[in-house]
Formats: structure tokens, C-alpha cells, sequence
């Protein structure tokens, strides 16, 4: 590790595409951590605020620290600012709504908004296991989970919703449909196609305690720390080590469905050649052509 270290800047947006979305932001551990999911209209933390994460309608806050949560009321108030109407919706961990109010209230205090003119955010609680709608994306839902951090954290899989005809209608005739919906035959099912799952702040154990973050398309997850002397480290700050991802994978082997797995908050005292060395030594070589390095 004897590289010229990087110096970092958290609006250099990194980016890859998915066969769902393509995914651009920025994630280093202590510095920012946020994540633009255009095509879903969809964000994941606010660290940091490009102008680009202002046409985002739906941002979901994992937890409360300052390098994930530190620029949510500037997306608000920039959206506002450039005039878009439509009020985004900050979803987050129910128990971190209390001190996100207190804190939205107390900065709009510091900067002199009177009384008056204050309006909270549209926040929306969300719960471990129960599936919401996103609000303007009716085709799209998420299904948050809990995971270890230092304090409270979720992160959450989202699945594409659809109605699709049972098996039994397919090939009928579209006039026998027709009849039979009319007769009030439910002739559909609803499917649920996880495209996304993203752990936000984490221990390595919480992938496996969530495992079936491995069937989602795409999988976000923070991998802080890689060096081998690091690993008593990860455990007390309650992060990643990378050797707990690659351990996962191994576990599971076939189980895992992901197309790209995304590997994201790297601390900042690893040189970027030592990050890709390490994972290209680490991750099982079956695995290798799926795992992105979002620096
Ligand atoms: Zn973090
Ligand atoms: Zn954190």
C-alpha cells in the first residue's frame, strides 16, 4: 500500500449500467455515500448532492450518519430552488424519523425560515419485512431489512410488480379472457421481480442473515474494509470485511442469482490499485466478471 493515495471528491460520480438501471454516485467510507438509479427513479442515500440527483422522486435513507444523510434537505430544497414541483419522498428507518424531523426543524431555524413558511418533507416510516409502493412508481416496491451497524440501519430489495395472466388462461382465446373478467374470475397473479438490493452500512454477517439479497439482478454492498490485518477492524466499527463477501459467495455458490454485485464505501486509506488487487485475489474467479468496484 505504498501508492499515492487519491484524493477523493464525492461529486466525480462513478458509473455502471445493470440491466435494470444504470447506477452513478459516489461511495467512500466517512466521506459520501450516494446512489442515483435514474431508470427507477430511485436514490439511495444523500451524502452528497449532485444536480443530477434533483430530478430523483424517491430517496431512501439507510441510516443516520452524516456521510450517507448530511445533503437530504439540500435535494429537497435545491428541487425547489430549480422549481420542480412534485415533493420527493424520503423514505427511512421508522426509528430515525423523530431525529430526522428534530434535525430538518433545527437547521431551518439556524437558517432563519421563519415559522410561518416551514413545511417538513414528505417522510415516509418504513418497517423491516413490510412491502410499500413507491409513491409515484406503482410498478416498482420495496421491502426494507434490517442490518448490523454501528447504529440503527436498513437496507432493502426492490421488486418490479406486475400482474401477469395464471397459466391455466394462457393461449385462451382474447374474447374467453374478456368473458371471464367480466364474470369476475381472477384470472391474473402477482409477481414480484426483485431487481435491486442494496445493504446500505453493514457487518459481513448481515448477507447471509439476509441471503436473499442474492436473488435480486443487482446487489449493492458496502465492502469498507480489504486487507487482511483489517478484519478485527471491520467487526468493530460494524462494516464489511471483503473476505466476509467472498465467503458468502462461496457458501452459496449457484444460489446466487445476481448479474452485477456492486462493491462500494471502500475506506479512503486504500490506494485504488490495492482495492482491485485484493478483490481480484479475494472473490471466487467464478464470480469475478459480476463484481463492479464503484470507485
Ligand atoms: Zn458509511
Ligand atoms: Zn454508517
Amino acid at each position: 500500500m505504498s501508492e499515492i493515495k487519491r484524493i477523493h471528491n464525492a461529486l466525480k460520480q462513478v458509473h455502471t449500467n445493470t440491466s435494470c438501471t444504470s447506477v452513478s454516485g459516489f461511495s467512500i467510507s466517512g466521506l459520501a455515500t450516494y446512489f442515483q438509479l435514474p431508470e427507477l427513479d430511485f436514490g439511495i442515500d444523500m451524502g452528497e448532492c449532485p444536480l443530477s440527483a434533483t430530478s430523483i422522486n424517491h430517496i431512501f435513507l439507510t441510516h443516520a450518519h452524516g456521510d450517507h444523510a448530511r445533503c437530504l434537505m439540500r435535494h429537497h430544497s435545491l428541487r425547489k430552488m430549480m422549481g420542480v414541483e412534485r415533493e420527493s419522498i424520503y423514505y427511512m428507518p421508522e426509528n430515525i424519523c423523530d431525529g430526522a424531523r428534530e434535525w430538518i426543524r433545527a437547521e431551518a431555524t439556524f437558517e432563519g425560515v421563519p415559522e410561518t413558511k416551514f413545511r417538513y418533507p414528505e417522510i415516509v416510516p418504513v418497517k423491516a419485512g413490510e412491502l410499500k409502493f413507491l409513491e409515484y412508481r406503482k410498478d416498482l416496491a420495496i421491502e426494507p431489512f434490517e442490518v448490523k451497524h454501528s447504529i440503527p440501519a436498513m437496507g432493502a430489495t426492490l421488486y418490479h410488480y406486475k400482474k401477469k395472466l395464471k397459466d391455466e388462461y394462457l393461449g385462451k382465446a382474447p374474447e374467453e379472457i374478456i368473458k371471464l373478467r367480466e364474470s369476475g374470475t381472477e384470472i391474473t397473479r402477482e409477481v414480484y421481480n426483485p431487481l435491486l438490493s442494496f445493504m446500505g452500512d453493514c457487518m459481513g454477517e448481515s448477507l447471509l442473515e439476509n441471503s436473499r439479497v442474492f436473488q435480486s439482478k443487482v446487489l449493492i454492498t458496502e465492502c469498507t474494509f480489504i486487507a487482511p490485518e483489517d478484519f478485527a477492524m471491520s467487526h468493530k466499527k460494524g462494516h464489511t470485511h471483503l473476505s466476509q463477501i467472498a465467503d458468502a459467495l462461496k457458501e452459496l455458490g449457484d444460489q446466487v442469482k445476481c448479474e452485477k454485485i456492486i462493491l462500494s464505501h471502500f475506506s479512503m486509506k486504500y490506494p485504488d490499485k490495492y482495492i482491485h488487487e485484493m478483490i481480484e485475489k479475494e472473490i471466487p474467479e467464478e464470480f469475478r466478471d459480476r463484481v463492479v468496484v464503484f470507485i
